[in-house]
């Protein structure tokens, strides 16, 4: 593994999230420069709309908020946007779980908050995209963090995300992967699953026919050979 990244060849942070979805999705969007707008992902921007706005950061009492931070981490080689950082005073936090805000007093905790449509999914791509936000703010910020948490606006409460081993490797994994198939440049053939259905590529990937078995260009030769057989 690499130490860390030069600048040139950081990589957008939510891409992490696609390459959990699936590595297809990540390459289309990320090699081939696809995005296609489908309910979910109009309803995502909407969700965001709230927490992207700069100007409302906001204080009160023990909890300190701010909105649209920059977060990059040069070990992952990653760069994007949390889109809400919460400080939290707790004097009884250890040295390495906590810093001083200037201009206040005690010790103040840190935790990412990401906002998202819909509930909690049976995939683990919310998890890793936070996981790796907080690993940015630990780098940044030179602290520990233990957990954050995930807004789903379909059930209007945030639900809490513990930050362990199994899903810090993960990430380390997935971002890994990430700067290996920019490298590499190629895009993985799909491979039909259930959860295609709520892809928003679903109408580029085209998965019903360019799958593992039946690449596009099978396809059209099991069609166009069909159509010429016996002509010679
Ligand atoms: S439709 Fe399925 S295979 Fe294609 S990009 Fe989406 S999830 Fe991946």
């Amino acid at each position: 593994m690499p130490s860390g990244y030069p600048e040139e060849d950081f990589l957008m942070l939510s891409g992490i999230q696609h390459i959990a979805f699936c590595e297809r999705q990540f390459a289309l969007i990320h090699l081939e420069r696809q995005w296609a707008e489908n309910s979910l992902t109009v309803q995502g921007r909407h969700v965001h709309e709230h927490a992207d706005d700069p100007f409302e950061n906001d204080t009160r009492g023990d909890l300190r908020i701010t909105r649209s931070v920059p977060v990059e981490s040069v070990r992952l080689g990653l760069r994007g946007i949390a889109d809400v950082v919460e400080y939290t005073r707790d004097d009884d936090l250890p040295a390495n779980e906590s810093l001083h805000i200037s201009g206040k007093n005690g010790k103040w905790g840190v935790s990412p908050i990401e906002y998202k449509r819909g509930r909690p999914k049976p995939n683990d791509a919310d998890e890793v995209q936070l996981c790796a936000q907080a690993i940015c703010l630990e780098e940044m910020l030179k602290i520990s963090i233990k957990n954050g948490y995930l807004y789903y606006n379909s059930i209007k409460r945030r639900v809490k995300v513990d930050f362990d081993d199994n899903l810090r490797s993960r990430v380390e994994l997935l971002s890994r992967r990430m700067h290996e198939m920019i490298g590499n440049g190629v895009v993985p053939r799909a491979i039909k699953k259930s959860y295609c259905n709520s892809c928003s590529l679903y109408d580029v990937c085209q998965p019903g026919w360019t799958t593992a078995d039946r690449s596009v260009e099978n396809y059209l030769k099991s069609h166009l050979s069909d159509r010429y057989d016996g002509a010679g």
